[in-house]
This record gives C-alpha cells, sequence and structure tokens, in this order.
C-alpha cells in the first residue's frame, strides 16, 4: 500500500515496484504509463484543487522563465512575489494582510512558530515560547512541525521530538464525550485549551495551532463554529497566537476559499500550501495580521530574522498568483456541488456495517472504518482495512487518500476523498461507484 513503501529512490534501479508510474495528468485524470486514466479522487495530496490542466499556467511560467526565475529576497525585491502577496491579503480574512513566502507546509508553520516565539519577544513576553498543539493533528514533516503534530503514528518512529510541547483534544464529534448539544460540547472541548494554558503557565504559551477542518488524521471532522469562537477568545485572554493551518483546507477545498471562514474566526496566522500554487510550483505562505507584522516593520526596528533560499521565487510566485485568481466564486460553488454530489451518491455507505462516520464539507469527504458501528471500536490495524479499500478502489480506476491512526496510535482507518473542486459529475459518480464497491469487497472480507 503507498503509504508504507520506502520513499528512497536509488540510482541504479532502486525504482518503486508497487506504484504504478504516471506519464502525464488532465482534468482531474492520471494517465499510467500503460495509457489507463486514473480519477485523481484525492487531488494529489488534497493539492490539485482546480485540476491538472489550469489554463494560462504554461504561458506566465514561459513568460517568467525568460525573464528571471531565482532571486534572493534577502536583498532584492520583485514584482511577483509583491503581486502575490497583494492577491493573498485581498481573499484572506481580516487583517491578514502580511505575507511571508516559503515551499512547503511544514515550513509555513514553523515559520508561524518562530513569529510566535518574537512576536512575544517584542512585546516584552520572552518566555513565551511553547506551541500547543492537538492530538490527531498533522502540520508537517520537519521536527518543530511534528513537535506540534498529534498524529501518533506520524511522530512515534522520531520520538523524542524537538519539542515536548502538550497536545489538547481534537475537534472530533464522532468520538467526543462531552455532554450536551453540539454547541455546548464545541464549548468543553475548546475548555480544554485553556485547562491547558493554565498548566503550563500562560506566561510560556507562545501560540496554539488547529487545522479549522481535520486533514491528514482525521478527514474532514470539523465542529460547532462555537469551538474556534471559545478558542479565540480564550488565545485573547492569555495572549496566546492561534495558527490556523489551512494548508490542506485553503483554496477552496471545505466549500469557502479558507475553512476559518465557516466559523467566522480571524485567526492571527494562517499558514497555506497545497492548493495555493494547485501543484504546479512548490511554493507555501504564512499570512499574518498587521498588528503581529507591524512590531517588526514599525516596533523597536527589530527584524523577523527568518528566510529559505527559495521562499518567494519569481518562478512560483508568478505560478501561484496566476492560481489563486483562478479561484472565483463560481469555482468554489462547484467545488461545493460536486462535494454534495459525491456525498450524496455515496449514501449507500451508510448502511454498510463497517462504515462508522461519513463526514462531509465542501469537497472534502472522510469516511471512518470501525469494528463495531455501536461502541466505534476501530479495525486492528493488521486488517490494513483502509489499505485494502484503497487498493480496490485504485484497481476499479480511482485514487484516493488512505489514512490511519485516527483513534490511538496505529488504530483506526479511514479514506479521505478530496477531488479537484472542477471534477465532472461523470467522474464523481465513477468515484462514487469505486468507492462503495471497494467497502462492501472490504466488508464482506472481514465479515
Ligand atoms: N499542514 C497540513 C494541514 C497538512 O495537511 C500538511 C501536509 O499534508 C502539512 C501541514 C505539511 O505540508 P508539506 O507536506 O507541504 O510540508
Amino acid at each position: 500500500m503507498a503509504n508504507t513503501a520506502n520513499l528512497f529512490y536509488k540510482w541504479g534501479g532502486g525504482m518503486k515496484p508497487d506504484f504504478p508510474r504516471i506519464r502525464s495528468a488532465h482534468d482531474e485524470f492520471l494517465v499510467t504509463e500503460d495509457g489507463r486514466e486514473l480519477v485523481d479522487a484525492a487531488a494529489g495530496a488534497a493539492v490539485v484543487n482546480l485540476g491538472h490542466s489550469v489554463e494560462g499556467v504554461e504561458s506566465v511560467a514561459d513568460a517568467q522563465l525568460s525573464e528571471l526565475s531565482y532571486l534572493s529576497l534577502s536583498h532584492f525585491s520583485h514584482e511577483a512575489p509583491e503581486a502575490l502577496a497583494e492577491t493573498l491579503a485581498a481573499v484572506s480574512p481580516g487583517d491578514l494582510n502580511a505575507a511571508f513566502f516559503v515551499n512547503s507546509g511544514s515550513e509555513a508553520n514553523e515559520m508561524a512558530f518562530k513569529l510566535a516565539r518574537a512576536y512575544h519577544r517584542e512585546t516584552g513576553n520572552p518566555h513565551k515560547s511553547t506551541i500547543i498543539g492537538r492530538w490527531q493533528s498533522y502540520h508537517g514533516a520537519t521536527l518543530g512541525a511534528l513537535s506540534a503534530t498529534g498524529n501518533t503514528s506520524r511522530r512515534s518512529e522520531y520520538e523524542p521530538l524537538l519539542h515536548g510541547w502538550p497536545h489538547v483534544p481534537p475537534a472530533y464529534p464522532y468520538r467526543w464525550e462531552y455532554e450536551g448539544t453540539p454547541e455546548e460540547q464545541a464549548i468543553a472541548a475548546a475548555a480544554e485549551l485553556e485547562t491547558t494554558i493554565k498548566q503550563e503557565g500562560p506566561e510560556t504559551v507562545a501560540a496554539f495551532i488547529a487545522e479549522p477542518v481535520s486533514g491528514a488524521s482525521i478527514p474532514a471532522a470539523h465542529p460547532h463554529p462555537a469551538y474556534f469562537q471559545e478558542v479565540r477568545r480564550i488565545c485573547d485572554e492569555y495572549d496566546v497566537l492561534f495558527i490556523a493551518d489551512e494548508v490542506m483546507t485553503g483554496f477552496g477545498r471545505t466549500g469557502t476559499m479558507f475553512a476559518m471562514e465557516h466559523f467566522d474566526v480571524v485567526p492571527d496566522m494562517m499558514a497555506l500550501g497545497k492548493g495555493l500554487s494547485g501543484g504546479y510550483a512548490p511554493i507555501s505562505a504564512t499570512m499574518v495580521r498587521d498588528e503581529i507584522a507591524d512590531e517588526f516593520e514599525n516596533g523597536t526596528g527589530r527584524s523577523f530574522s527568518h528566510g529559505h533560499t527559495f521562499g518567494g521565487n519569481p518562478l512560483s510566485a508568478a505560478i501561484a498568483a496566476h492560481v489563486v485568481d483562478q479561484y472565483t466564486d463560481s469555482v468554489l460553488q462547484t467545488g461545493r456541488k460536486r462535494g454534495e454530489l459525491l456525498a450524496a451518491e455515496l449514501e449507500p455507505l451508510a448502511d454498510n456495517p463497517i462504515v462508522g462516520d461519513f463526514r462531509q464539507i465542501g469537497a472534502m469527504i472522510g469516511i471512518e472504518f470501525v469494528a463495531d458501528r455501536d461502541t466505534g471500536e476501530p479495525f486492528d490495524p493488521d486488517l490494513n482495512v483502509n489499505g485494502r479499500v484503497y487498493d480496490r478502489a485504485l484497481e476499479r480506476g480511482v485514487y484516493t487518500y488512505p489514512g490511519s491512526g485516527s483513534v490511538d496510535g496505529l488504530k483506526g482507518d479511514h479514506l479521505m476523498l478530496s477531488p479537484p473542486l472542477t471534477i465532472s459529475e461523470p467522474s464523481v459518480r465513477i468515484v462514487a461507484e469505486a468507492v462503495t464497491d471497494a467497502v462492501d469487497a472490504v466488508a464482506e472480507s472481514v465479515a
């Protein structure tokens, strides 16, 4: 199964025999070397939000390459990152107006952590350095981002991590045991953050990071809006910055430009990646509120000392600026409609004995597999339930995004569907048929 394969390529023939070799792609299709078309129901890793045939990218890239491909932004400026920063400020909520460019989602979060520390130092709180994360989250592969990550299967091999940062429970209504209405449960879940800040000592806590809608670990899990409204209140009360990790959810994935819009809350920083360039170039960004960025421009005169060699390079920036312009209201609406259609077509799964939870928000669907629907007991990981569903759907020509480890450690199987927002209706039906068939077949085999 793909996510257990060795990712090294070795000179002299160490290719990956288990992976289908892809020759090309167009629209929502990946074309294998032997000419098969697979429907990309994962949009890569929730990256190719506009599909594989975005008009105009090639000419933008050609034009940029013919003028300038690289520039060190430590000493020069250029129109492309400036234009991208302006575009991002225009589409970002509230006063998230300052953009800092990096190359990956992990780096966007690392940057946010460093900026949180630098900001508190600038504002007279040098001991505020701890980042609080949530269990069952994913914030990136680098050691700092992994320290904030709560997905134990992704962390465990690298323990001890750089930081022993604390984690609070995720916004995972399916497995919450709080009492009351969804709103009351959401407030109770958010209260765990307040408890942890108090336990740590507010004078030591720099920031809280959360995916607005969970991605890789518990796909599409999301709370009642009261959760993030309460998080915002708590962060304000204890002078803790709130970082929204929108690396996966940004750019229309959940039906709105950014997922925090569902909760009507503006974070202090917002990490972006994936859909920012729609997969056409490696580029990510951290958006920062004016109030925080201004501390470095207008405050004590100290700069924020951070940067990457390729950060904001003209080629990636020009491509991203073009891609971001394509996320029109009509594209976002199409994404919402296709997500709803896919959920409706998957309706038969509601009766499937191994489907414990089905979550949909925009063009993001999470299907959680359980051994017992009454208790929510996960499957034994050795059964590789999600891997088998993935394999079967792939045999039927549909690429999905499998995941595991959502419950405790290695336990917990699920599948994510995150097709391009522009996927056609016939392809939605192909995806739904293949996935339903795959889940039925696996359910029979484990019965
Ligand atoms: N944050 C979230 C929410 C993600 O889903 C991911 C990647 O899947 C990352 C951060 C890390 O991004 P990257 O793989 O570009 O470093």
